[in-house]
């Protein structure tokens, strides 16, 4: 086989003529094997193991294209089922009622959720008969600097003001009083990340919505809110049933996840769901034909692949609530046992403990003086590890952290091994008279972003 190939592989143009399956499936396959194991990929939050049913129901699954709905009725009833669990798991008044459908993944489904916000302000404005003309009446979005970048991006795509609450000392998410001191009549919406995804730690959406409840009884001002779940909406109901952060609070008025992240599917899906249909505007959904009768659907793809919504399906059919608690609370155990042991190692100070997110970040104590976060994340890549280090953004740009994410597969004896390496990659840089590399080295980050 090897033998057969040609001297020289055509890379940036298209080969002039045919080549058999067999040679263009290898040439392919050995040039990925340079790609990153993904499983040793700590710097991803999105799943990188399913089980081998879930591989043979996508294949299965290949051909299929979810927009079609009259064509394939069945998986466009999995993904009605699917949104009708996530609206019963995240307390929905009328589970059966609430709007929602699947999405690419969080970004799309952030871009939905923000573009109902922006015209449910914008017919609200109407309503009250305020001519809305920027610059005066530009809508705004408040947010902690530390959203993930989808929100800078609908902001970008859609002329939404993005108000940015900076960080400031060991504050590292948005707090409700920074929230509300951000809001103005031209405030289209709150978001609050169940999950940030600089160090995993939960935003405080209750008291949020309680500040939110007074600025209303105060000014009049009736601001909602969006729960940015990517990753905690499918952790924080097994993990922390009783804390308060979806449709229970009357505030929040659209939640978000990533069926790909702690959904435990593939890359390729998300998920978003509206309290109510007061809370998504009819004028953004379209209708399409569905069995001779017609379906609402409201998304910015037309095509897209409908292996993960039945990967998600047979995820949410074959774990059922004690599943999804069991691997959940393992990932959180792996992630508390490693955040302390890493914290006890000596140079490491931890800035979250994974008692969240199953997700920690730690800085370098102060004294250490001979290398940096980002020369402990390359000494790891020698060892096959994919830990980023990233510095925080605006106001504490002078923090930098390594952040661990821990995913189902991340066992406690691949976390031991990981410890072992990490203690190796501290011994060799013990040795070294000044840090190496700095931020610009950050090649896990996006966009001044740690990747999520
Ligand atoms: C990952 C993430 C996103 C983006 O989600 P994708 O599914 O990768 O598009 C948005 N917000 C948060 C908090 C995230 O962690």
């Amino acid at each position: 086989m090897f033998a057969s190939e040609p001297p020289e592989v055509p890379r940036e143009a298209l080969p002039d003529g045919e080549m058999d399956p067999e040679l263009a499936y290898q040439i392919v396959h050995d040039e990925l094997m340079l790609d990153g194991n993904a499983r040793l990929n700590l710097a991803t939050f999105v799943t990188t193991w399913m089980e081998p049913q879930a591989d043979r129901l996508m294949a299965e699954c290949f051909d299929k294209n979810v927009i079609d709905k009259d064509e394939y009725p069945r998986t466009a009833a999995l993904e009605q089922r699917c949104v009708r669990m996530l609206a019963e798991l995240w307390h929905a008044p009328e589970p059966a009622e609430a709007p929602g459908c699947s999405t690419t993944g969080s970004s799309e489904a952030c871009m939905l959720a923000g573009l109902a916000l922006k015209r449910r302000w914008q017919q609200a404005r109407t309503r009250a008969g305020v001519h809305v003309r920027p610059p005066a009446g530009r809508p705004n979005l408040v947010m902690g600097a530390n959203v993930q970048i989808c929100w800078d991006k609908f902001a970008a795509y859609w002329d939404v003001e993005p108000r940015l609450v900076p960080m400031e000392g060991d504050r590292l998410h948005l707090t409700a009083e920074q929230a509300v001191a951000h809001c103005d009549e031209n405030t289209i919406g709150v978001v609050a990340v169940l999950g940030s995804t600089f160090d995993g730690s939960y935003e405080p959406v209750a008291d949020i919505c309680a500040a939110l409840d007074t600025l209303q009884r105060e000014t009049g001002l009736d601001i909602p809110v969006h729960v940015d779940g990517a990753s905690g909406a499918m952790i924080a109901p097994f993990c922390d049933p009783h804390l308060d952060w979806d449709f229970r609070l009357p505030r929040v008025a659209s939640v978000n996840t990533s069926g790909h992240k702690y959904g435990l599917v593939y890359p390729g899906v998300g998920w978003i769901v509206w309290r109510d249909t007061a809370a998504l505007p009819d004028d953004l959904v379209f209708r399409v034909n569905y069995l001779g009768g017609d379906m609402p659907t409201f998304a910015l793809n037309f095509s897209r692949p409908g292996a993960q919504v039945a990967a998600q399906y047979y995820t949410f059919l074959r774990l059922g609530f004690d599943g999804y608690r069991r691997v959940q609370d393992y990932c959180r155990d792996v992630a508390t046992t490693l955040a302390s042991r890493i914290g006890h190692l000596g140079p490491f100070r931890l800035l979250t403990h994974g008692d969240e997110l199953p997700v920690f970040a730690c800085a370098l104590r102060p004294e250490i003086a001979g290398y940096s976060v980002f020369d402990v994340s390359a000494h790891l890549r020698q060892r096959g590890w994919l830990v980023p280090a990233y510095t925080f953004p605006e106001h504490r740009t002078d923090l930098a952290a390594l952040r661990f994410v821990v995913r189902n597969g991340l066992t406690h004896d691949l976390a031991d091994l990981l410890l072992d390496d990490l203690r190796w990659a501290l011994t060799e840089l013990e040795r070294q008279p000044a840090p190496l590399r700095g931020p610009e080295s950050a090649s896990f980050a996006h966009g001044n972003r740690p990747r999520a």
